[in-house]
């Protein structure tokens, strides 16, 4: 990687006090998490279009229940990647840094970021179809297929947007407040194309951001990025973690320790 940008970039970042990043399925299959789109998705015949729908939950429950309890199963046992733990680590070098995810999997939280705006939800919460009400529901495999709300008796489902559904209003309210107020927006393991998510990094820069994307290969959104690294979130961020701590260190500003 070429070090005057990284060095341009960590100069931006010591004096930055609000950062958003705005994270995809890429930084979750660094950690081993498969996409299950396309090949990837195939369940016994189904694949997830079909089965992450409004429409297939009504035909049969138990069916999408199944492959979402087979999802979870795999899901489990993976770790966040040191992608994911620099940016929990960073929550103690920024005023404000905020994790917009179109992942499901709650690495991030695993990782220790606490401010975290899941715009497609959540594999590992649960939704009473009656009542609305959300809940956590770690067990795995589910004891009961499909669940059923254990304050009404009705059918639970995944708190996951489905294909067709819209996004939860006032999740993508606060994602586009946290993008706008942002001075360093960080696009990560995200093709940006699916919207409205595809507009944050747009919109970051237009409020005046320096806007970072870490991505394998280029995307829409890299002409207008300021830093474009191509490669894996789980190398280069540890690389900037530590490019940015040393530079604290000489800037006299104590980079807290112990992550
Ligand atoms: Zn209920």
């Amino acid at each position: 990687m070429d070090d005057k940008r990284i060095a341009l970039l960590t100069e931006i970042l010591a004096g930055a006090r609000r950062v958003a990043v705005l994270t995809g399925a890429g930084i979750s299959a660094e950690s081993g998490v498969p996409t299950f789109r396309g090949k990837d998705g195939l369940w016994k015949q189904y694949r997830a279009e079909t089965l992450a729908t409004p429409e297939a939950f009504e035909r049969d429950p138990a069916l999408v229940w199944e492959w979402y309890d087979w999802r979870r199963g795999l899901i489990a046992p993976v770790e966040p990647n040191p992608g994911h733990r620099v940016l929990a680590g960073w929550q103690d070098l920024f005023e404000d840094l905020a994790v917009i995810t179109q992942n499901v999997d709650g690495l991030h939280e695993k990782a220790g970021s606490r401010n975290v705006v899941e715009l497609h939800g959540n594999i590992w919460k649960v939704r009473c179809t009656r009542d609305h009400t959300v809940s956590e529901s770690r067990l795995t495999p589910l004891p009961e297929i499909p669940p059923r709300c254990p304050d009404c008796g009705a059918l639970l489902r995944p708190h996951i947007v489905w294909f067709g559904e819209a996004l939860d209003a006032s999740l993508l309210e606060r994602a586009f407040a946290l993008t706008e107020a942002c001075q360093v927006m960080f696009v990560i393991g995200t093709s940006a194309v699916v919207q409205p998510a595809a507009s944050l990094p747009y919109a970051a820069g237009r409020a005046g951001a320096k806007v970072v994307e870490i991505n394998l290969e280029p995307t829409p959104f890299t002409p207008r990025a300021d830093f474009f690294f191509p490669g894996k979130a789980g190398e280069i961020l540890p690389l900037l973690d530590r490019r940015l701590r040393d530079s604290l260190r000489a800037g006299g500003r104590d980079a807290p320790q112990g992550h």
